[in-house]
């Protein structure tokens, strides 16, 4: 069976535009809202001759209070059923409480995970990028999905965990 490969992180850090980018075509749903991506779609993505299974997540209602704990929700049904979590933030907006409680599940899942500093579209964004190593989830790989900056170094880090 192919390895799945689930990307996980809070709405509007580019996780769709990510899964799009990997698949080289327009599949996953982005949109500049937050929130609107259908439930935990599956795709078949390969890289360097490596198949595996990619599940979009997302699908959540923004507005309401108790966010955090409802991301980190769906990130738990999503990392339970994955071999290994592609986690995305944004190397922009810094860490939030939201991307914390995605990083506690994941701790407590012992899955490995790859970390995608994502909106980094050009050299400056790099040094933001390198904050992300304050999550303690290891090397962050800057990637502009919506560019493909950087999205070459990150897949060949997937595929060496897979
Ligand atoms: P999701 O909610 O995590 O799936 O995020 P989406 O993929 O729907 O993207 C949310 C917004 O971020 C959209 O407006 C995207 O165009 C934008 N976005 C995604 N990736 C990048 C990127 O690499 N650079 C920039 N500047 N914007 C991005
Ligand atoms: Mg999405």
């Amino acid at each position: 069976p192919r390895p799945v490969v689930a990307v996980v992180g809070r709405p509007n850090v580019g996780k769709s535009t990510l899964v799009n980018r990997i698949l080289g075509r327009r599949e996953a749903v982005v949109q500049d809202v937050p929130g609107v991506t259908r439930d935990r779609v599956s795709y078949d993505a390969e890289w360097s001759g490596r198949d595996f299974v990619l599940v979009d997540t997302g699908g959540w209602a923004s507005d309401a209070t108790g966010m955090a704990a409802r991301i980190a929700e769906q990130a738990e049904l999503a990392i339970s059923t994955a071999d290994v979590v592609l986690l995305v933030v944004d190397a922009t907006v810094g860490t939030t409480d939201e991307d914390e409680a995605v990083v506690r599940v994941l701790r407590r899942s012992n899955k490995p995970v790859v970390l995608a500093a994502n909106k980094v579209d050009d050299a400056r964004g790099e040094i933001e990028a390198a904050t992300m190593w304050n999550l303690g989830l290891g090397e962050p790989f800057p990637v502009s999905a919506i560019h493909g900056r950087g999205s070459g170094d990150l897949l060949d880090a997937l595929i060496a965990v897979l």
